[in-house]
């Protein structure tokens, strides 16, 4: 029997998508001749909270310790952490006697605009490159892992946030309780904490299964995230559904319940109307994954078989993911393209697609271009206008196959 990480109950595989190769795990030239190492991939739904998380997890510092990914690569991500940075200062009152603590909190992205703001900030975040780039902000960092040590560790320098944000950070978290009950004892009294995170719903419905990756162990519902909380002795005071990241939870919990908005009754009861805690409602979206699989592999087969050239944009863990499950490498797809230049000249981990930098699309026009990271579409074909005045052709793979 496979445990619930959240809640202990038994758990149900509901779709398998592995062996996959670690998503994030960009190879260099000079190692592509070596063995790579696959991991099983399988999402399982916990029969008791309704949690849907991976059966089998790799430990976060085989995960976390190269970790290629910078917020401030994406204009899409400044614009919704600069908008999220205004919402905390205005609603909860945080002023310049106010600390603000971010778990994961990635390159400073973020709390660049609360420092700007007056407010004193602390990031954690166990990746050392984002860590780096935050403090060249002067932005004030803990290299490590979040939990209750740490959170003991803080409350002994007399470090007592007002506000704890983790932003796509909870995903990330295979020991969930340590965290979640690291984060219950840091807040100051009356302090808030602020989570958002993929929402399971969007991902079904939005077919986003390329999300499902060994970085991501959990994949939440809104009724999994309230037990979680409650088991800690925090509650839900507010829930909304934003649009980032493909469509994410944005969640607000304190101690004190009193404070709840009607959001937070309102989204439980529409979760139990939805399904959320009948299996019948994964498998159904597993079912339909497999189909879409199966035609996304044949489209683009066809393409080139039909002798045009492929390329890709979006060298992120999920476009990794969607090439490897699809079974589609270099044999189709000639280069894939990323403005993030840590990644340009390496490779994509499983299929071994090289990157090169975005203005390859315009020196090499291929015909067709595969939007991996089709969660930025908008924001990339506005950049890309040129290569499609020239007659380029977009092709948005998630959740409806589309040539743009
Ligand atoms: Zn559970």
């Amino acid at each position: 029997m496979i445990v619930c990480r959240s809640c202990g109950g038994e758990v149900s595989i509901v779709l398998s998508l592995g062996p996959a190769p670690l998503a994030n795990a960009l190879r260099s030239a000079d190692r592509l001749d070596e063995a790579e190492t696959r991991y099983p991939l399988d999402l399982a739904v916990c029969r008791r909270c309704s949690l849907a998380q991976l059966a089998e997890t790799v430990p976060p510092a085989v995960l976390f310790k190269d970790y290629p990914y910078l917020s401030s690569f994406s204009d899409t991500m400044l614009r919704h952490a600069e908008m999220l940075a205004a919402t905390l200062v205005h609603r909860y009152a945080l002023d310049s006697d106010a600390l603000v603590i971010e778990i994961g909190s990635n390159d400073g992205y973020l709390l660049q605009y609360l420092r700007s703001a007056g407010i004193r900030v602390l990031g954690i975040d166990p990746a050392r490159a984002a860590c780096a780039r935050a403090e060249s902000r002067s932005i004030p960092m803990r290299e490590a892992f979040f939990g209750s040590a740490l959170a003991d560790a803080l409350v002994r320098e007399g470090l007592r946030p007002n506000a704890i944000v983790a932003n796509n950070v909870m995903a990330h978290v295979p020991d969930l309780n340590d965290v979640v009950a690291g984060i219950a004892r840091l807040l100051a009294p009356g302090g808030v904490f602020v989570m958002e995170t993929p929402y399971v719903r969007d991902l079904m419905e939005g077919l986003e299964f390329d999300t499902i990756y060994h970085e991501h162990v959990f994949y939440y519902s809104f009724t999994a995230i309230d037990q979680m909380l409650v088991r800690h002795g925090l509650r839900p005071i507010d829930v909304a559904r934003v649009p980032i990241h493909g469509g994410s939870l944005r969640v607000s919990a304190a101690v004190d319940a009193a404070r709840a908005s009607s959001a937070v009754a309102a989204l439980l009861a529409e979760e139990a109307e939805w399904g959320v805690r009948e299996l019948t409602t994964y498998r159904t979206f597993a079912d339909r994954v497999s189909a879409v699989r199966v035609e996304l592999r044949e489209f683009l087969l066809a393409r080139k078989k039909a002798g045009r050239r492929l390329a890709a944009y979006g060298a992120a863990a999920k476009g990794a993911m969607l090439l490897s499950t699809l079974g589609i490498g270099s044999e189709v797809l000639d280069f894939v393209v990323d403005r993030n230049p840590r990644k340009q000249g390496h490779y994509l981990p499983g299929t071994h697609v090289p990157i090169s930098p975005p203005e390859r699309l315009l020196s090499d026009m291929p015909d067709d271009v595969l939007l991996l990271a089709w969660n930025f579409a908008d924001e990339i074909q506005a950049q890309q206008a040129e290569y499609r005045r020239r007659g380029g052709t977009f092709i948005v793979p998630i959740p409806v196959l589309r040539v743009a």
